[in-house]
């Protein structure tokens, strides 16, 4: 269903690592300088509508308590958001890696045409899951 395989990049393919490791380094730092400067936090629209928390609510108190090392809280205030954090760094890590060593890359292909579907029914069960708890809590 799902093959991984290394290679180089070929002349003129897209730098994933280096564009994504760029972005996310420019929102980890914003996000940080904004915490930092004691900004005012977002507010929830639908929260605001609805009464009951959203999908994402608890995802800047979840980042803020990432960014202060208290992981366990960070899983507390939203588990999907915290893990959606451990994915950024891990793949910050990897990204710098290959960039500084020029090693090669890892590619990910879906090689059944249900693969697609398999990886997206997930992603909705996951997200279904996250705001249940984020519901449960509130
Ligand atoms: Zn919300």
């Amino acid at each position: 269903m799902m093959r991984l395989s290394w290679r180089h990049l070929r002349p003129g393919e897209l730098d994933h690592e280096l564009i994504w490791l760029l972005v996310s380094g420019a929102a980890g730092l914003l996000g940080a300088a904004w915490l930092a400067l004691r900004l005012p936090w977002p507010r929830c629209t639908f929260l605001a509508v609805t009464g009951l928390p959203c999908l994402t609510c608890g995802a800047t108190r979840s980042a803020a308590a990432f960014l202060q090392g208290d992981l366990a809280l960070a899983w507390q205030w939203n588990p999907l958001v915290f893990l959606g954090i451990c994915a950024v760094v891990l793949f910050d890590v990897y990204a710098l890696l290959v960039l500084l060593t020029r090693a090669p890359r890892l590619r990910v292909s879906l090689t059944h045409p249900r693969a697609g579907r398999a990886v997206a029914g997930t992603v909705i069960v996951l997200a279904l899951l996250n705001w249940g708890y984020v519901l449960l809590r509130s």
